[in-house]
């Protein structure tokens, strides 16, 4: 019989708890797995490793290539990074896939509606990739970073899906109305890799709509592909919709990896009382058995889970409605003893293999026929007005080979005024076009950095305005012509 090895972290909180009942409830299957148990999180923080993520943990991963994993705790301070995400970005899980599907007996608003969406949420860049810096000490930054090569791999992941679970439409859901270059670059590469899919029907939503649709009428969505921050939220949203945090699976998808854990965190006021739902990390083991290809014993699975909470007898406390509620090992135990049995409606969606896209591990580089540099923006600390400081830097920036087009402050143009009554920081966006049309060399910059630095402010970084076949790569400040 094949046996498959799996990396177990049972994680923080309630963790050890619900992801035993897991595996408790897979190993019954039959379906065999060689478990190696290993652990990430708070305790290997307290340990002293600063990742959360210990070097036995990455290594029996890199191994099996196959995890099941508890919540892990996230220290909130400085220096320290989230473990899960350290996780997602050491093995480039680049897709996180979160169902959403109304379960029988669990009554909410939308009980009745047939809800059955899926959250598909690129993984690993947008916001949390993590890059921040303090500009000034009063201004914060956070690099929100889209590649083309990130959404095409997302939105394949999506398509696929799709077509594996038999649906007939796919959102893509962007802020591309006010990120153009970022959230855009998500929403064209949608419409140029949705032409692959003629059998789909594929829709752009404007993520705030989104949400809202999802709170009227979230039973008009099946495959929801998003970036990953707004994914982030709307999944926890669609969590809502179904029953709460602890009805919540999640599969982290990358190439030759996977990664199953709750979308829920440790709840750490339940932890080591035996009363967690463990239906998430359940539900995120019925993943992982079809990822495996055992789709029998993820059918069996599932259709045990809905029965049990169909016939509302052993059941967690948050069911609503639940009058005496059944344990986290009390309602694992239900679930085996209903292998075999469906619920009588609302049955698991059977589908098919995923079809993951192969992507090439090389650098991609995106290489444009014509590309020119028409010039800079350089940021600059300074504790002054924009008169003072835009008078300045008109006055010297031909040191640099530039001219001054305008400053902007929290993305408003107030040099030259156009009477906008921005409340200004110590922090500025300083846009100077090449005088001859192509920017001077590092020297010449320099030496206008030192001008600037010699009248007592300060710069902290230099963007290119840089234009790719005649396309700006780089949007305007409100305000700026
Ligand atoms: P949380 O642990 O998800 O808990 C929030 C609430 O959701 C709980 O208070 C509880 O609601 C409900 N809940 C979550 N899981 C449940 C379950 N299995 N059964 C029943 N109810 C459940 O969120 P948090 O309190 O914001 O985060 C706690 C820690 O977990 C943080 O350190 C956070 O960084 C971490 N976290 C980790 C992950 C991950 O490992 N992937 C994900 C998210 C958060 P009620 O109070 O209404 O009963």
């Amino acid at each position: 019989m094949k046996q498959y090895p799996a990396t177990l972290i049972p994680g923080d909180g309630i963790g050890p708890e619900v992801v035993e009942a897991t595996r408790r409830i897979l190993d019954a299957t039959g379906v065999a797995f060689d478990w190696e148990v290993t652990h990430a999180g708070a305790s290997m923080f307290k340990a002293g490793v600063p990742s959360g993520v210990p070097k036995d943990t990455i290594e029996s991963i890199a191994r099996t290539r196959l995890v099941l994993k508890g919540p892990l705790e996230t220290p909130v301070g400085f220096g320290e990074k989230s473990a899960n995400v350290t996780l997602r970005k050491l093995f480039e899980t680049y897709g996180n896939i979160r169902p959403v599907k109304e379960f029988p007996g669990v009554t909410t608003p939308f009980s009745g509606r047939g809800l059955d969406f899926v959250v598909v949420r690129e993984n690993v860049e947008d916001l949390y990739a993590g890059i921040e810096h303090m500009q000034t000490p009063g201004v914060a930054q956070c690099l929100k970073l889209i590649s083309r090569k990130g959404c095409e791999k997302i939105i394949r992941l999506g398509f696929e899906l799709a077509r594996a679970e038999g649906r007939r439409s796919v959102h893509c859901a962007t802020k591309a109305n006010i990120m153009k270059m970022t959230e855009g670059l998500m929403k064209r590469t949608f419409e140029e890799i949705a032409k692959d899919y003629p059998d789909l029907r594929a829709e752009h939503i404007i993520i705030d709509n989104c949400a809202h649709q999802l709170a009227k009428k979230p039973e008009q969505f099946e495959v929801i592909i998003t970036t990953n921050m707004n994914g982030d939220i709307i999944s926890d949203l669609g969590s809502g919709l179904i029953g709460g945090l602890g009805f919540a699976p999640s599969a982290n998808i990358g190439e030759g990896i996977a990664i199953f854990e709750a979308v829920h965190g440790s709840a750490p006021k339940y932890a080591g009382k035996d009363v967690a739902n463990p239906t998430a990390v359940l539900l995120s083991g019925v993943l992982m058995l079809r990822h495996l290809g055992e789709m029998e014993a993820a059918l069996k699975v599932e259709n045990a889970v809905l029965a049990t909470l169909e016939e509302g007898k052993t059941v967690p406390r948050d069911v609503p409605g639940v009058k005496e509620p059944a344990g986290t090992t009390a309602f694992a135990d239900a679930v085996i003893a209903n292998f075999g049995k469906k619920p009588s409606r609302l049955e698991a969606r059977v589908s098919t293999p995923l079809k993951l896209p192969n992507f090439s591990k090389s650098p991609v580089r995106v290489r444009p026929k014509v590309r020119r540099t028409l010039g800079c923006d350089i940021f600059v600390e300074a504790d002054t007005s924009s008169e003072v400081l835009g008078r300045f830097l008109e006055d010297h920036a031909s040191v640099g080979g530039l001219k001054l087009k305008m400053i902007s402050n929290r993305g408003t143009q107030v040099y030259p005024s156009k009477g906008a009554e921005t409340d200004c920081v110590d922090q500025w966006r300083c846009r100077f076009l090449a005088v001859d049309g192509t920017l001077p060399g590092p020297e010449k910059l320099a030496a206008f950095l030192t001008e600037i630095e010699k009248a007592g402010w300060r710069w902290m970084h230099i963007e290119k305005l840089e234009e790719f076949d005649g396309t700006a790569g780089f949007t305007k400040a409100q305000g700026e012509d």
